[in-house]
C-alpha cells in the first residue's frame, strides 16, 4: 500500500496521462458521494463497458468505456462536422402555387429577431447550435489534451463547464420540433428537405453520443488524478452525516468546513452539503413558470395568414386544428409537449416540495424516480417554440401564406426554462434526509 500512491504522478519524459482506467492506476479506495441520495460508497473496480450503480438508490455513479478519449474525440469531431455542414446549406423550402421561401437553419431564429422576439431568438440559437457547438469544441480541447498525454492549458474549466452545458442542448428536440413543422404545412405546400436537413439529423444523433461517451470519472482522474479521501470517511452512511459532501462536477468527496461550505479539492467547485435555499428557490421558480403559463395558454402562439385572413390560433387551439386535419399523432405530440409535459412537471415538482419534508425510506426511491422523470422530460416542452420559429421563418409569402410570432411564444418558452430550472433547484438528497440511517446493505452494485 505505501508505495502505491506515486503511481499516476508524472514521471518525467513519459506522457502525464496513461489510458488505463482509474483503478488500475491506483489501489486507494475511491470512494463517491452519491449525487440523488448521497450515500457514501467505495467505487469497484470498473472494466469497460462496466458501470457503478447506488445500492441505495440506483443513481448511476460511473461509467466506464472502452478507449474513453479517442470514442469522444471521434464522435465530437464528426459531430462537429455535421454542424458545420447543418449551417452551411439550405435547410428546407416551401413552394405553394409557383411562390416559395428557402431557409438556412440560422434563419429559424434571425426571423424572429424581425419580429421584435429577440429572446426566443436567443433561446433558439443558443440551444440548437451554439452551446452545442461550445461544448463539442469543449470535448475536443479537452481529448486531444488527454490523448496527446498532456492536458491542454484551461482544461479543468472546460471540464466543469461540459457538464453544466448539458441539459441546455436541445437539437434532438429540434428534429422533432422541425417534423411537426412539416406535417402541419404538407398540406398546403410542396416541401423539400435541404442537405442542411439531414446533416442536422446527424448532427442531433452524434451529439447524443458524445454526451454519452463523456466518461468524466476517468476525465478527471487523467486531468488530476485522485486527491486522497477524507480522513475517517466511512462507507454506508451518508457523507453529511460526516461533515462530508461529493462533488457534483468531478465526483470526488471532500471535507467541507463548519459552515457546510468548501470548494473542491480537484475540481475547485463550488460545495455545500445541500443546494442553498432548495425548497424556496424551487417554490419561486415553480410559482413564477405557473404564472407564466396563463398567458401562453390565454394568448395566441403564432398567426397564419392565409389569402389575406389572418387566424390567430393558442396552444391548445393549434392542437385542435391538427385533430380537425387528421393529424392524430401530431396533435397528440403537442398535446403531450405543451400541456401533459409542463403541468404535469408543476405538479409533480410541487408535491415533492411538499412531502420531502415528511419522506421515508420506503417511498424515497418511487420519489427519487419521480424527480428523475421530471428532470428529463422538461426540455421536451420545447418542440412547439420550435415548431413557431421554423414555421415563421419558413413560411414567408406576403398575404398569400405566411406565419408571425404571437406573445404566448415567448411565455411559454420561459415556462419551459423555469421548470427546467425548478428541477435543477431541487435538491434530491432531501428525499432521502428525513429518515434515520437505513443501514445493512453497503454493498456496491456493479453491473455490465
Ligand atoms: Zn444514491
Ligand atoms: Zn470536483
Amino acid at each position: 500500500m505505501l508505495n502505491q500512491p506515486l503511481r499516476f504522478l508524472p514521471v518525467p519524459g513519459e506522457p502525464q496521462v496513461d489510458q488505463a482506467p482509474p483503478e488500475v492506476r491506483t489501489s486507494r479506495r475511491r470512494l463517491r458521494a452519491c449525487h440523488e441520495c448521497d450515500w457514501l460508497v467505495a467505487l469497484p473496480p470498473l472494466r469497460p463497458g462496466q458501470k457503478a450503480d447506488c445500492p441505495r438508490c440506483g443513481h448511476t455513479l460511473a461509467t466506464r468505456h472502452h478507449r474513453p478519449a479517442q470514442r469522444s474525440m471521434a464522435l465530437a469531431l464528426a459531430a462537429m462536422v455535421a454542424l458545420l455542414l447543418a449551417i452551411s446549406f439550405p435547410f428546407v423550402s416551401f413552394n405553394a402555387g409557383g411562390i416559395g421561401n428557402r431557409i438556412e437553419l440560422t434563419q429559424t431564429a434571425t426571423t424572429l429577431i424581425g419580429f421584435h422576439q429577440p429572446l426566443v431568438a436567443i433561446a433558439v440559437i443558443l440551444t440548437i447550435a451554439v452551446l452545442p457547438g461550445l461544448y463539442l469544441l469543449g470535448v475536443i480541447w479537452l481529448q486531444l489534451g488527454l490523448l496527446q498525454g498532456q492536458p491542454l492549458p484551461a482544461s479543468r474549466a472546460i471540464a466543469r463547464s461540459l457538464a453544466h452545458l448539458n441539459p441546455w442542448m436541445m437539437a434532438d428536440v429540434f428534429i422533432i420540433g422541425a417534423l411537426v413543422s412539416l406535417i402541419k404545412v404538407a398540406g398546403l405546400a410542396q416541401i423539400e428537405l435541404g442537405l442542411s436537413f439531414w446533416a442536422f439529423c446527424a448532427f442531433a444523433l452524434l451529439l447524443l453520443f458524445t454526451t454519452q461517451s463523456i466518461d468524466s470519472d476517468w476525465m478527471w482522474f487523467s486531468l488530476a488524478g485522485e486527491p486522497q479521501a477524507p480522513e475517517g470517511a466511512r462507507t454506508g452512511t451518508t457523507a453529511a452525516a460526516q461533515g462530508l459532501t461529493g462533488c457534483p462536477t468531478c465526483g470526488l468527496v471532500n471535507r467541507l468546513d463548519a459552515n457546510g461550505r468548501g470548494h473542491c479539492s480537484r475540481c475547485g467547485e463550488r460545495l455545500r452539503a445541500r443546494l442553498p435555499h432548495s425548497l424556496q428557490r424551487t417554490w419561486a421558480l415553480l410559482a413564477t413558470a405557473a404564472l407564466m403559463y396563463i398567458p401562453a395558454n390565454v394568448y395566441p402562439i403564432m398567426t397564419t395568414t392565409s389569402l389575406g385572413h389572418s387566424s390567430p390560433s393558442t396552444i391548445i387551439g393549434g392542437v385542435v386544428e391538427l385533430i380537425q386535419m387528421g393529424s392524430w399523432p401530431v396533435a397528440a405530440v403537442i398535446f403531450v409537449a405543451s400541456v401533459i409535459v409542463p403541468v404535469g412537471k408543476l405538479v409533480a415538482l410541487s408535491w415533492l416540495c411538499l412531502v420531502v419534508k415528511r419522506s421515508g425510506e420506503l417511498n424515497a426511491a418511487s420519489r427519487t424516480w419521480l424527480y428523475r422523470v421530471t428532470e428529463f422530460i422538461g426540455r421536451w416542452s420545447m418542440i412547439d417554440v420550435f415548431v413557431v420559429a421554423i414555421l415563421v421563418a419558413l413560411i414567408r409569402a406576403g398575404s398569400l401564406m405566411s406565419v408571425t410570432p404571437g406573445p404566448a411564444a415567448l411565455a411559454f418558452g420561459a415556462v419551459v426554462i423555469l421548470t427546467m430550472l425548478a428541477a435543477m433547484t431541487f435538491d434530491p438528497r432531501l428525499i432521502w434526509d428525513t429518515p434515520p440511517a437505513h443501514d445493512p446493505d453497503t454493498t456496491q452494485g456493479t453491473s455490465g
